[in-house]
């Protein structure tokens, strides 16, 4: 993050907290743990933990360093840890600290029947029903499950869990298949289950869930691949800004920014404004992607450079100084995604590592009391 620069992220802990409600409500009684891996997805991870507390039933988070971060901010609920652990003392730091590694290897059951985790620990066993990414085979369930169990390092029985690779498209068949592969290899055996994310979640299949794990429809993101975040009653969370240092005439044939890509095609207003890769914008930002300048609608034009974006101003009032919105309150970020042939979460993520953030509506329960009140 860099306070120096211009660029600004705005993140609307009132939204954030709207959009839990919104998937508490679709969850159907399942417990809710918002995927606040990556930083929140480039939103803050401990600010938004903090901003879901009193609400969020749990958290997920990829690694043990994340979790480990959430407990030394004061975090005490549930926490499931994507990636588990990788040694005894990876596995014992996880006892120790109240948090539920995933296990999605057969050598992770060895660690914990070949030594002391010191305090029980809880556990989740990842099952591969088609993403072909991380999680044991459906065959192999019950073998592991008996094992863990037999190897009394365990609080509870183990919790089963999954991820949908496709729950994003249109047709929910590749979705149903998991949910029945996952039905099938859990069958009869006791322990939480555990499936949908957000597209999961809001395509309102009924996976079975007892938690939930929802990440970016958390942040307003759209988790699918048709329509968008709003027709969800979803808010956006997220707001990227910054300002118009100059607006310049130049002649029809000019040629604009790195490579002089692209070339005036008439005597026309270009605005220049603070913001480049060095920030998080994509560089390879096409020409016509959308942007707000003082609210209007303009265009992207030339090359991203490290520090500045030149921007088509034809037909658009525009002073130096004017505040321009790349993304968020006012131009959702699943269409600057789109425009940019990738997805809100890569957006949100990279300018999140770089740009200065300000959080507006903290919960009012958040809000320190004064001292001795
Ligand atoms: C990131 C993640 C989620 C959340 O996914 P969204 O698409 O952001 O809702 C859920 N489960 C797992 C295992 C994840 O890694």
């Amino acid at each position: 993050m860099n306070a120096l620069r211009l660029a600004r992220v705005r993140i609307d802990l009132a939204a954030l907290r709207h959009n839990f409600g919104v998937l508490k409500s679709a969850a159907n009684g399942a417990k809710v743990f918002p995927a606040i891996k990556a930083d929140a997805y480039g939103h803050g991870m401990l600010a938004c933990a903090q901003a879901l507390r009193d609400l969020a039933d749990g958290f997920v988070v990829a690694t043990l360093g994340e979790a480990e971060a959430l407990r030394k901010a004061g975090i005490t609920q549930r926490i499931m840890v994507m990636q588990g652990f990788a040694s005894l003392t990876e596995a014992r730091l996880a006892a120790r600290m109240m948090l539920e590694p995933v296990i999605h290897q057969a050598w992770q059951v060895d660690i914990l029947e070949h030594g002391h985790t010191g305090l029980p620990l809880r556990v989740w066993l990842k099952i591969d029903t088609g993403m072909h990414r991380m999680g044991i085979e459906p065959e192999q369930v019950g073998v592991l499950y008996k094992r863990l169990m037999a190897s009394g390092r365990l609080r509870g029985a183990p919790g089963f869990m999954t991820h949908f690779a496709c729950a994003d498209e249109p047709d929910p068949a590749l979705t149903q298949r998991q949910i029945e592969l996952f039905r099938r290899a859990t069958e009869g055996l006791n322990g939480e289950r555990s499936l949908s994310n957000s597209a999961g979640l809001l395509g309102g299949f009924d996976a079975g869930d007892d938690i939930v794990r929802p990440g970016i429809a958390l942040y307003g993101g759209n988790p699918f691949v048709y329509g968008q975040a709003a027709d969800h009653g979803l808010r956006p969370v997220m707001t990227l800004t910054t300002r118009l240092l100059a607006v310049r005439e130049h002649p029809a044939g000019a040629a604009i920014g790195y490579g002089g890509t692209w070339i005036c095609p008439e005597a026309m207003p270009v605005g220049i404004a603070a913001i480049g890769y060095g920030d998080g914008y994509p560089r390879r930002a096409p020409v016509g992607t959308p942007v707000l300048v003082n609210g209007q609608h303009a265009a992207l034009i030339g090359r991203v450079s490290m520090d500045l974006i030149t921007l088509d101003l034809r037909g658009i009032q525009a002073h130096p100084g004017d505040t321009v919105e790349l993304w968020g309150a006012a131009l959702p970020m699943d269409v600057v995604a789109q425009a940019i042939g990738t997805i809100s979460y890569e957006l949100t993520c990279a300018v999140g590592a770089h740009v200065a953030r300000e959080y507006l509506n903290p919960a009012p329960s958040l809000l320190t009391a004064p001292a001795g009140g």
